[in-house]
């Protein structure tokens, strides 16, 4: 078959890589028909086993394997970067991931002759600085533009912006594309940050428990707006400025282009797993206990919930991140960002957020993730 373009998705078992690998092979899909690569570091899942896509098992914080694996895919023409890797401190998450993404960058660019574009995926960290900072620094007023300057703080997407430019420049006409999403509704049982996945694994418990489904968070993140990004959408924002010239060179925001509040939505996940109390819970007192408190040792539920359900194995560290699910539900809200560039420039996707939760919600269900 002939190939118009060859896309490498570096992550692909993560929450956007996995809605690439789904619509790059597409034949609709524009740019296409595209050859896809994706790289993940552990062995390629069942539910990612239907994807056609050619899988590459390869750690590329490790610099000579990604050497020996990556230097080979010479006719790649698209590098999609949709990766990352979490460590305890801003500055050592600065150190391993500048080196993932050089690895990458040094291992492709010189020996792809016909490389075209590489996206980076970031995020809406650009602008209000990493979790642990977020409200006891200086930053910048929502919602907001691609053209704020970066904070004082040191943040691994400045890295990776400025190893990108760097490495782009060494290859004459070679284009690049940043892409900063806020919160993602996507598919990923592999995923650091998975908000949907997280809230579905908690509401089994519950439901399988007879408790009442209680919101983590404060009475702002509940009450106030929030923006969310679609994994689809990001992905066909990717693919759009991969390919249409309007979307070379820049940085966009991506979010769904609509506001929702977390009451709203808190009913269509107690609907989705037919819960009938749910709620903010007690509202005496700010001691709000969390979900990595709350859902503490409860592996063996998980375990008797995938029996029960004949659910694909999956360990509770797997599916449900706490500590995540717990930090963005006491950010507050209004954390929004500008879709206006993305828009000006020409690519007008959008998704209407509680279909988005609900699609997600189903794949989850329909992957037998969840019950
Ligand atoms: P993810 O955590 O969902 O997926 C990461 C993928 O990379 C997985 O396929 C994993 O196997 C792979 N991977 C991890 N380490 C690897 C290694 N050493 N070698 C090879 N593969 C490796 O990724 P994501 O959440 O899409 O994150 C991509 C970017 O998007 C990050 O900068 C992140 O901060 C940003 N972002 C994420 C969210 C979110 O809600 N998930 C929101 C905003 C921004």
């Amino acid at each position: 078959r002939d190939f118009q373009h060859v896309g490498l998705i570096l992550g692909v078992t993560g929450i956007v890589g996995n809605s690439l690998a789904e619509i790059l092979p597409r034949s609709d899909t524009p740019g296409g028909p595209w050859k896809v690569y994706g790289v993940a570091r552990r062995p390629r899942p069942d539910w990612n086993a239907n994807r056609p896509i050619e899988y590459i098992q390869c750690d590329i914080s490790d610099q000579e394997e990604t050497q020996a694996k990556l230097s080979k895919l010479t006719d790649v023409t698209h590098i999609f970067y949709v990766t990352w890797a979490s460590r305890p401190t801003e500055v050592e998450n600065c150190q391993i991931n500048g080196a993932m993404f050089r690895n990458v960058l040094r291992s492709i660019i010189p020996n792809a002759p016909n490389i075209r574009h590489v996206c980076l995926q970031t995020g809406g960290k650009h602008y209000a600085g990493p979790f642990d900072c977020i409200g006891k620094i200086p930053s910048h007023d929502p919602p907001f533009t691609e053209d704020l300057p970066r904070l004082n703080v040191p943040l691994f997407y400045y890295n990776q912006e400025d190893i990108l430019f760097e490495e782009v420049d060494k290859r004459q006409g070679l284009t690049w594309s940043i892409h900063r999403p806020c919160g993602i509704f996507g598919f990923s049982p592999h995923s650091l940050m998975n908000i949907v996945g997280t809230l579905c694994v908690y509401a089994a418990i519950c439901k399988h428990e007879g408790f009442p489904l209680l919101f983590p968070g404060t009475k702002e993140t509940w009450e106030g707006f929030s923006e969310y990004s679609d994994a689809d959408l990001i992905a066909e924002q990717e693919i759009w400025a991969a390919v249409d010239p309007n979307g070379r060179n820049e940085a966009f925001n991506c979010t769904n282009g609509d506001v929702f509040k977390w009451k709203h939505l808190w009913k269509v996940l107690a609907e989705q797993f037919e819960i009938e109390n749910y709620g903010f819970g007690d509202e005496k007192g700010s001691e709000r206990v969390g979900l990595e408190e709350v859902m503490k040792g409860k592996e063996n539920v998980w375990e008797e919930i995938v029996r029960e359900n004949q659910l694909q194995p999956t360990k509770l560290n797997e599916v449900a991140v706490w500590s995540f699910a717990d930090t963005v539900m006491n950010l507050g809200a209004g954390y929004l960002v500008s879709m206006n560039k993305s828009k000006e420039h020409g690519f007008l996707g959008f998704r209407n957020s509680k279909n988005s939760f609900v699609t997600w919600i189903g794949r989850l269900k329909s992957h037998r993730i969840v019950p």
